[in-house]
């Protein structure tokens, strides 16, 4: 397993973000969900036209009342592709997204098993034939559109065997049952299965990599700034819906600039990246980091109060978030906003906010946090006075 990982370039970690969605991020969870769902729209567009035009098709091959009825379902099957496809306000979470595809999925076999009692005692000419030999390969073409779809392994597994099962059904309905064709078919549908899989996970495995590539700031690992507002906007919405608190913690880095002239530029990108490995071990797994400019970084903490966010910066005071080169704590200024205590409805104002009281702590001294009404915590005083012009 181990080599065969290596020989496809693929790390353990990777592997598992492969097999399953729990690890995924809730930024690339929902970039995959959005395009899930314009992916289900697309698909569903085109069979909304096809399937309601293939009707000219039916009245030319079979015979009344069969050919009507069939009409009949597709307008309803039309319809209902119709309403997929239709460009709604769609909240992109992963609920929706695999209710459309699973209607999506379940449109040909549906119309397939549908079909078979229907025609089957009917008198076909050798078109009609033709015809009805195409409705047996729907279940065939569900399947084989799964490869469109960024699936992870267990996702794909679990639309695409009830699908083989419902196929595999579906074909010893048929009056000409033979268990060498039911067999065949059931091998069919397991290759296209497989192949299908690996389009789907070759295709996740690209969006996970430019997700990523595109989203997390290479130095530090922190989200970059534009996809740290997206972050921001989503958990934002939830909060106001849920009521719940929300804090955003605003850091610039004092006396930066001095690391750099004095050490070198490497240097100070190696305090860059232990400052947030640091800063990330004072959160929570839910917290997130966001790079907001060079040395500034923004700590967004959903669910946490003004009292929370006490404890979280009390703890950073204490013990700061590494050394400076030359052995001095590594120290920030420090503003705290929190969405229910400043009455805000608008993120953009929070993080306006906790950057202005960012400023008040770099002015009083730096080394500290301000939080409402101008409170001022400090950690370790002598830090500060240090760091005092
Ligand atoms: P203050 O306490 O007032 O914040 O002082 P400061 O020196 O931190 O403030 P200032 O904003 O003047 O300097 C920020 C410096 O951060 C300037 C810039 O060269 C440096 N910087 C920004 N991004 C990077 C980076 O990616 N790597 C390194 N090494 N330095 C960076
Ligand atoms: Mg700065
Ligand atoms: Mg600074």
């Amino acid at each position: 397993m181990r080599h065969l990982l290596k020989e496809l370039n693929v790390s353990w970690d990777q592997a598992y973000h492969l097999l399953v969605a729990t690890p995924h991020s809730p930024y690339l969870r929902r970039h995959r969900m959005s395009f899930l769902i314009g992916r289900v729209q697309l698909v569903s567009f085109i069979f909304a036209v096809l399937i309601p035009l293939w009707s000219a098709i039916d009245y030319v091959t079979l015979p009344w009342p069969e050919w009507a009825v069939l009409t009949a379902m597709r307008a309803v099957s039309g319809a209902i592709f119709l309403a997929l496809a239709w460009p709604w306000n769609i909240e992109p979470t992963t609920r929706t997204a695999f209710f459309m595809l699973f209607v999506m999925m379940l449109g040909p076999p549906v119309f397939y098993l549908a079909s078979q009692p229907l025609l089957s005692g009917v008198e076909l000419g050798t078109w009609g034939s033709v015809a009805v030999e195409f409705y047996a390969l729907l279940p065939f073409i569900a399947l084989a559109g799964l490869c469109v779809f960024p699936l992870t392994v267990v996702e794909m597994l679990l639309f695409g065997v009830p699908f083989l099962v419902l196929t595999a059904y579906g074909a010893s309905l048929s009056d000409n049952f033979t268990l060498e064709t039911y067999i065949g078919n059931l091998w069919l549908a397991l290759l296209i299965l497989a192949v299908s899989l690996f389009a789907s996970v070759s295709q996740l495995r690209y969006m996970i990599a430019l997700v990523s590539r595109s989203s997390i700031d290479p130095l530090t690992g922190a989200y970059t700034r534009r996809s740290g507002a997206e972050i921001i906007d989503m958990q934002y919405r939830v909060a106001i819906r849920q009521d719940a608190a929300f804090t955003i913690i605003f850091f610039d880095l004092d006396k930066f600039k001095s690391i750099n002239d004095t050490y070198g530029h490497d240097v100070g990108d190696q305090t860059l990246t232990m400052f947030t490995e640091n800063l990330q071990s004072n959160l929570r797994g839910s917290d997130v980091i966001v790079r907001w400019g060079g040395e500034e970084f923004l700590a967004v903490l959903p669910n946490t109060n003004l009292s929370g966010a006490r404890l979280v910066v009390g703890r950073i005071l204490d013990n700061w978030l590494g050394e400076r080169p030359d052995g001095a704590p590594l120290t920030a200024s420090i503003g705290i906003a929190e969405r229910k205590t400043d009455q805000l409805e608008d993120w953009i104002d929070l993080v306006e906010l906790a950057d202005q009281r960012m400023y008040t702590a770099k002015k009083s001294g730096r080394a500290r946090a301000v939080l409402r009404d101008d409170e001022i915590m400090t950690g370790d005083l002598e830090v500060a006075a240090a760091l005092a012009e």
